[in-house]
This record gives C-alpha cells, sequence and structure tokens, in this order.
C-alpha cells in the first residue's frame, strides 16, 4: 500500500507510534498535551451544557487516551480512534490502571464513519488535523458520525508568520516543549480553511477560542487570539 492510499500519512503516525510508551508520563514528549486537557475538557463540557454524563463520544486521533480517558471520567461512553497501533496498546494498558472504560480501535475515521453513521452525540478531534493529508475528508466524516444537532470540536494551529515562530521555532527549538519535527508548518490550517471545510460538512460554528501558552508562567490558558493555537465548537 502506498502513503497515499488512505488519508493517512504513515510517517506522521510512526512519530507517535515511537513515542507510544511515553503518553502517560507527565513530563514526557506529551506534558502539553496533558497540560492543556483540563482547559480543553472544561471548554468542551461547558459548551455541551455542563455535563457530559451517558453521552456517546467519539475521539478522532484518540493517541494514549489523554482526552478520552478524562471524558470518561465525566460520564461519557467512550470510542477512541487512532492509526497508531503502538499509541492504542498503551491507552488500552492504561484502563487497567485508572479502570475507565474506553472503546479503543484502529481503524481510520472515514472508513468507521460508514458503519456508524449519525451515532454519536459528540465528536471531538483535538491536534490531529494537521497531521492528515486531506483534513477535509477527516471533518467530513465527523460531521457524518455526529447526530443531527450533535456537538464537534476540532484544534489545530493556524498558519502564518507567528504561528511559526512561536509553534515550530519557539516549542521545537527555544523552549523544546515539543521534539523537532513534531509539526510541519506547512499542514497548519488556518480558521478560514477551517470553516470552508466544515461548512461544506454542514457544520456550523458556534465558537472558536485561542490557546495561548505563557513561557514565563508555563501555563496555557484559552483567550480570543486565535493567532497560532485554537479550538472551534461546531454543530451539526
Ligand atoms: N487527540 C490526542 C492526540 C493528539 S496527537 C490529544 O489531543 O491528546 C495526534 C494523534 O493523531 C496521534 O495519536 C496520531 O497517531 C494520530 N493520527 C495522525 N494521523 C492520523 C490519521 N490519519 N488517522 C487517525 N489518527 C491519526
Amino acid at each position: 500500500m502506498s502513503n497515499t492510499d488512505i488519508n493517512v500519512d504513515i510517517d506522521e503516525v510512526n512519530k507517535f507510534a515511537t513515542l507510544a510508551s511515553r503518553w502517560w508520563d507527565k513530563n514526557s514528549e506529551f506534558k502539553p498535551l496533558h497540560d492543556i486537557n483540563p482547559l480543553r475538557l472544561n471548554y468542551i463540557k461547558e459548551k455541551c451544557g455542563g455535563s457530559l454524563q451517558g453521552k456517546k463520544i467519539l475521539d478522532v486521533g484518540c493517541g494514549g487516551g489523554i482526552l478520552a480517558e478524562s471524558l470518561a471520567l465525566e460520564g461519557a461512553i467512550i470510542t477512541g480512534i487512532d492509526m497508531a497501533e503502538a499509541g492504542l496498546e498503551v491507552a488500552k494498558l492504561h484502563l487497567l490502571e485508572s479502570g475507565l472504560e474506553v472503546d479503543y480501535q484502529k481503524i481510520p475515521v472515514e472508513a468507521f464513519a460508514k458503519d456508524n453513521a449519525q451515532a454519536f452525540d459528540i465528536v471531538t478531534c483535538l491536534e490531529m488535523l494537521e497531521h492528515v493529508p486531506d483534513p477535509s475528508s477527516i471533518i467530513k466524516a465527523c460531521s457524518e458520525l455526529v447526530k443531527t444537532d450533535g456537538q464537534l470540536f476540532f484544534s489545530t494551529l493556524n498558519r502564518n508568520a507567528k504561528s511559526y515562530l512561536f509553534a515550530i521555532i519557539g516549542a521545537e527549538y527555544v523552549l523544546n516543549l515539543l521534539p523537532k519535527g513534531t509539526h510541519d508548518w506547512d499542514k497548519f490550517i488556518r480558521p478560514s480553511e477551517m470553516e470552508a471545510w466544515a461548512r461544506h460538512s454542514g457544520l456550523t460554528l458556534k465558537n472558536m477560542i485561542g490557546m495561548t501558552y505563557n513561557p514565563f508562567t508555563k501555563t496555557y490558558k484559552l483567550e480570543d487570539d486565535v493567532s497560532v493555537n485554537y479550538l472551534c465548537h461546531y454543530q451539526k
């Protein structure tokens, strides 16, 4: 199979597979994801009316399960899909430690959508769209998977001079927050591109918010500035 047969960049997925054993090490390459998780969890919860209890949620590109487990802890019924086998193995093992339940599967989201149309109340796809060859196809599949009126959450990195400076030079070369080569600036997504793909897939933008990092306090926060990291809430 060639690299382009399905909407998966094998090199990108392998980057995550290589690091898989460290998914739950809060001081590892995955520290930023652990650090931002409470912020994004609260955002999702708040936009879904304050409770996730009993909600059927699909987490696309779930990795080692950082978001998936936190959603399960809120009482939601979670399915997590990813294309990196090693990450999913770590995610499954971690359930033995946490005692939580998540249905983890290795399957492309487009294939999963064929058998699970409108099966979910909420679909999340965070920090993944900038790693795939065709993000619009992922967004379309996510839209098919969510019920009418359901909620969707996407997060990614904006593409402009500032995001090159902050997300590539700053995060990978100066502050060493992420391994060098984690991100490819060309694959970052402008909010206008995200919006066009989402609208084309029948989604309505409810809210868009930036996620910023303060290197002095080493903390993240949600604020209006979407120039680097941003998070979007859509409704079908
Ligand atoms: N969503 C998680 C992990 C983000 S890291 C979080 O925010 O905590 C990006 C994840 O996307 C990795 O686990 C990687 O394996 C996965 N990924 C990359 N390309 C993918 C694809 N085409 N299909 C599914 N998962 C993919």
